[in-house]
């Protein structure tokens, strides 16, 4: 994993790596059972060179929280593309294909049986469909072996509050698969 991500912070494959300031990479534990997915760092991750460390990161922690996972132990956080796109838009098709490999490559090396993805960029630069959030959310898939999540990204949670129920529900369905599937006895005093 440190030789990949060597790789990514040298990368210049596509033209976002004219305006960051630092490379995103992802934080996490690397055999993580949970690998989560967002869309692109934003100016508080683009100056830190760490993934979700803004309000959106702090509301995510929160999430991560009430789930009892924690950064260290049960999740790895990446994101569709590693530089931050310049006033935080969405990436563009080609920016988010030239880096896809890397987080192919990470999600391959951490081997995680869980995927969330936060927000339509992450469903749809994972997936490459143009898929609705707002339709897939809450109903598990399958990719490549891997069971996948789709719900809001934070972000939408902080412009919309009254979409936390929905993502709240979504969550406690990760919950019980990776009850299921990883750890019976996973605690979680709301579940
Ligand atoms: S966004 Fe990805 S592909 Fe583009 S320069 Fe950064 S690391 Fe390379």
């Amino acid at each position: 994993m440190e030789e990949l991500k060597n790789r990514v912070e040298q990368c210049t494959k596509c033209p976002l790596h004219k305006s960051r300031n630092k490379v995103v990479f992802g934080n996490g534990n690397y055999q993580a059972s949970v690998f989560l997915i967002g869309e692109g760092p934003g100016y508080e991750e683009d100056k830190a060179g760490e993934a979700f460390v803004g309000r959106s990161g702090k509301l995510l922690d929160k999430i991560l929280l009430a789930c009892n996972f924690t950064r260290e132990a049960h999740v790895f956080i990446g994101n569709i593309v590693k530089c931050r796109p310049p006033g935080n838009r969405t990436p563009y098709p080609e920016e988010m294909e030239a880096c896809l490999p890397y987080l192919e490559e990470q999600i391959e090396k951490v081997d995680p049986a869980i995927i969330i993805t936060l927000g339509a960029t992450a469903l749809k630069g994972l997936t490459g469909e143009n898929l609705k959030v707002t339709r897939e959310r809450g109903k598990w898939r399958l990719w490549f072996n891997r069971m996948l999540m789709p719900t809001y990204h934070p972000s939408a949670l902080l412009r919309n509050p009254s979409l936390k129920r929905d993502a709240w529900e979504d969550f406690k369905k990760v919950i019980l698969k990776y009850r299921e599937i990883i750890d019976q006895n996973h605690p979680c005093q709301y579940i």
